[in-house]
Formats: structure tokens, C-alpha cells, sequence
């Protein structure tokens, strides 16, 4: 994390503030829907530069623009089923944080996220399979051990990033799907940072800040995760 005289994390916190009071705006039902007149369509033809990337799920009920109250040009954005990430991903927020200056990148999860569901589904059923298997008890406890490779190795990108994020969060012994979504958020961080020498450097020149959140269907707000 930024210091807190850096200019980059001044900025950063800012832009935060400003996209949680646009959710509050949202959530309360007084949205403004800026910036997306036909001046500021214009205004923008000679170039973007937005002030926050948000790495979403691509859930047709969490789009970021319409749940942080913003418009044309404001935030950058990169969606896919469970936040999952990829090369394209890691390249895409790489291009905003090194070519379009974004001192922000949020991570965010969502309740009742199909990608987790269907992980959490898929890891019963592995489990099931496994056990079913297994010749004895201790042939079952040995494959159990084996549980994170066999995660880790699946043939599925969910199932190896939304299946091991679930899978971790049991093993803390987190039981309901909120926490399996809050554990996600900070595993997508982790692996975002992890495969990307650039964000790296630029988290360590404190250039930028990387906030994890999950949004609610039901209130429509925006939480904010520490981890
Ligand atoms: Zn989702």
C-alpha cells in the first residue's frame, strides 16, 4: 500500500470515494447517470482516461458503470464470469494501468455469483466421486489430501480459480456462499498481483491501489473488503 502523502494514493482514495458515493446514489435510488450526454460522447472522441479499472463479474445484474453511478469514460472496465482472470485480463489492466494511468483497480465480487455456485456444486461432486472411489477410510483421507493438486490440475478455469477459492474458504471452515464470494475477491486479488510483474511495479512505485469489494443484489450496495 501507498503512503498516505503519495499523490498516486490521494488520488486513488479519491476515486473510490467518489465511485462509493455514486453506489450510494444507486443503492438509494437517486442516481444521476452522468457524463452521458451527447456533449460528453464528443468530448471523448479524442481520447479515454479514466480515473479506475474494475475487474467484475460479467453478470448482466452487476455492471459497474450503472452500480457505481458513473458514465462515459470513467471507469475502465473487465468483466468475466467470476472476475475469473486470464492472460487477456492480466493484459487488459496492465494497458489501463500502464497506458491510461489509473491510480485504482477494484476487484468485484457479487452475491449469488453462478461462477461460485457452480464451483461449489462441481467440488461436491468431486468430492463425491473421490470418496466413492476410495477403497478405505484411509484411502479416502489420502485423497482428500490430494484434494487441492486435483483442484489445482482440473481441466476447468473455474473450477481451478472460483472451484480453490470455495475450497480454501471451507478449509477455514467458512461455510456460507457470502464468504466463499469475500474469500474469492481476496484470492482474485492475489492472483492478479501474482501473474503480473507490471502491476507489481507499479503497486511497489505506489502508483496504484487495488481495493477488493462485493456487491449486493438485494440493497444494491457496494462492500468494501479488508483483508
Ligand atoms: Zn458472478
Amino acid at each position: 500500500m501507498a503512503q498516505a502523502d503519495s499523490l498516486a494514493e490521494a488520488t486513488a482514495n479519491a476515486t473510490w470515494s467518489r465511485m462509493l458515493q455514486g453506489n450510494r446514489r444507486f443503492y438509494t435510488g437517486k442516481a444521476e447517470h452522468p457524463w452521458q450526454d451527447k456533449e460528453t460522447r464528443h468530448m471523448l472522441t479524442d481520447g479515454q482516461n479514466p480515473d479506475a479499472a474494475v475487474l467484475a463479474c460479467a453478470d448482466s445484474r452487476v455492471p459497474p458503470e450503472i452500480i457505481f453511478d458513473q458514465g462515459l469514460g470513467d471507469l475502465f472496465t473487465v468483466r468475466t464470469a467470476g472476475q475469473i482472470i486470464d492472460d487477456a485480463v492480466v493484459a487488459s489492466l496492465e494497458y489501463a494501468v500502464n497506458k491510461l494511468h489509473v491510480s485504482l483497480i477494484c476487484v468485484l465480487g457479487h452475491a449469488r455469483c453462478g461462477a461460485l455456485e457452480t464451483a461449489d456444486r462441481e467440488l461436491d461432486e468431486l468430492m463425491h466421486s473421490i470418496t466413492a472411489n476410495a477403497d478405505d477410510s484411509l484411502a479416502t483421507a489420502d485423497a482428500i489430501d490430494d484434494f487441492d493438486e486435483q483442484i489445482a490440475n482440473s481441466d476447468s478455469i473455474v473450477m481451478r480459480q472460483a472451484g480453490m477459492s470455495v475450497w480454501q474458504a471451507r478449509e477455514a471452515e467458512l461455510e456460507c456462499a457470502e464468504d466463499f464470494e469475500r474469500v474469492h475477491v481476496a484470492r482474485t486479488i492475489e492472483m492478479l498481483v501474482d501473474r503480473s510483474p507490471a502491476i507489481q511495479q507499479a503497486l511497489a512505485e505506489e502508483r496504484l491501489m487495488i481495493v477488493g469489494a462485493r456487491y449486493e443484489l438485494e440493497s444494491g450496495k457496494v462492500e468494501v473488503l479488508s483483508f
